[in-house]
């Protein structure tokens, strides 16, 4: 489930991740898919939509990242 994030916000977040996926630190711009934001700390958890809780994944990363968490 994704949270609305405004778009300042992915900017900031883009930023913070130079544009890359921030566990295998792959470009976005070369795998030609779109990463996702995601929150550190699950919004089911109480985690917030913060410039300090987001972080950028690319779609692989993004699923090992759900797999951990769903154990
Ligand atoms: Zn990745």
């Amino acid at each position: 489930m994704s949270a609305y994030i405004p778009v300042e916000l992915q900017r900031q977040v883009r930023a913070r991740f130079f544009n890359a996926c921030a566990y295998c630190r792959t470009a976005e711009i070369l795998t030609g898919m779109t990463f996702e934001f995601e929150h550190i700390k699950p919004r089911a958890l109480g985690g917030e939509t913060l410039f300090e809780n987001l972080c950028f994944a690319c779609p692989n990363c993004k699923t090992i990242f759900v797999n951990i968490l769903s154990k």
